[in-house]
């Protein structure tokens, strides 16, 4: 079956005692045992539970995984998962990661005594130099947030397996119809769901996913010891998300390619970053790992801080908000907003400037979008 079809299909069986033809909202925590030591598949909605099982299955196949597993938000996931490791063993990060993934890995794990090394994954030698101190995990996000750098999945993932490592991939910018790491050579996708594959702005989850029968044992005990599990309610509305991804994802893409190329030639805007353009370092790469570019533009203003602060209040369409993913279009200045917690000399090398800002472009209309983001680079151009 085709990705489109497995979305709406796999794990989503007409329910058995009345055909439903959604998966219901199985809200329960526990479950009536037909005799002492037997029951009917589910014990306790920690563990498990139909609604969230049905949302496991299917993000698993979207993936080209065999095991799905959701948690209450994209740091569930990934806080989880480090509970595979214990103290003295090292993790390998991209430099420019998630703002939230360095804060729990530099603020909570660290203390914990994981080892932390971070570098910049589209340097291939360097990363090779840095697997020479034997971590046991490399987490990668590409495109990276905010700059965007494209890394070669299947390279790093050659790399880490020479070295003994399990490689994970933070696959939130992509979603699995546009990229696919587990296919690319990864261990571990981790996806914050709170972004496209809830998609709709309404809810916040996690999810991993893997191939290997062994890692997904010792996934799901960390699942149901640490308990940062989705409700039955939440787990429905990412289900639900799925079934649209597809569409959804190619209509973001079809909007950003517009936008980027909209503002490329706009003489307010001094850089465009979107891996979908030819010029982006990335392209070629990107091209041939993944299936499209998706729906993430970083741009650099022709403004000083109050300038870009200007545009940022002036748009009507694209909300000022934190995170992306949703069909509604939103922007975001990282310096102040997302990436506040990365030390400033940090943001600095990384090149995340005063006059930088990030859209997460919807699926509205997009004369709509180009009109909103004109009418905000006029304002900021008189003010
Ligand atoms: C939002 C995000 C996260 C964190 O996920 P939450 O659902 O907010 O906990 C992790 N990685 C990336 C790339 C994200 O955008």
């Amino acid at each position: 079956m085709e990705f489109e079809t497995r979305a709406i299909h796999v794990g989503q069986e007409p329910e058995a005692q009345t055909g439903a033809v959604v998966v219901p909202i199985f809200q329960t925590s526990t479950y009536a045992q037909p005799d002492v030591g037997v029951h009917k598949g589910h014990e306790y909605s920690r563990t498990s539970n139909p609604t969230r099982d049905a949302l496991q299955t299917c993000i698993a196949s979207l993936e080209g995984g065999r095991h799905g597993f959701a948690f209450s938000s994209g740091m569930g996931a990934i806080g989880s998962l480090m509970t595979l490791f214990e103290a003295g063993d090292r993790v390998l990060c991209s430099d420019d990661v998630y703002g939230g993934t360095f804060r729990l890995f530099d603020k909570i794990f660290k203390n914990l005594g994981l080892v932390f090394d971070y570098v910049d994954m589209t340097d291939l030698d360097a990363v090779a130099a840095k697997l020479e101190a034997g971590p046991r995990l490399v987490w990668v996000e590409s495109p990276t947030n905010p700059m965007l750098k494209i890394c070669d999945i299947s390279a790093i993932a050659r790399l880490c397996h020479d070295r003994g490592a399990l490689l994970g991939v933070d696959n939130t910018f992509m979603s699995p119809f546009f990229q696919r790491p587990l296919e690319l050579g990864a261990d571990i996708v981790m996806h914050s769901a709170t972004k496209y594959l809830g998609g709709h702005s309404d809810v916040v989850g996690g999810i991993l996913v893997v191939a290997d029968d062994g890692l997904a044992e010792r996934i799901a005990f960390a699942q149901n010891s640490f308990g940062a599990i989705p409700g039955p309610m939440d787990s429905w509305l990412l289900l639900r998300g799925l079934k649209t991804l597809a569409l959804r994802m190619e209509r973001h893409q079809s909007n950003a390619t517009a936008v980027a190329r909209h503002l490329a030639a706009h003489p307010r805007v001094r850089e465009v970053i979107y891996p979908g353009l030819e010029n982006h370092p990335g392209h070629a790469l990107q091209k041939e790992q993944g299936h499209g570019f998706g729906g993430m533009i970083s741009l650099r203003l022709d403004a000083d801080l109050e300038g870009t602060k200007t545009f940022c209040r002036a748009t009507q369409l694209f909300f000022l908000a934190e995170s992306l993913g949703g069909v509604e279009s939103l922007l975001e200045h990282p310096a102040i907003m997302t990436h506040a917690s990365v030390p400033p000399e940090t943001r600095q090398a990384l090149g995340i400037t005063d006059n930088f800002v990030r859209l997460s472009v919807g699926i509205e209309s997009r004369e709509d979008l180009l009109a909103d983001l004109d009418q905000a680079l006029d304002q900021m151009a008189a003010s």
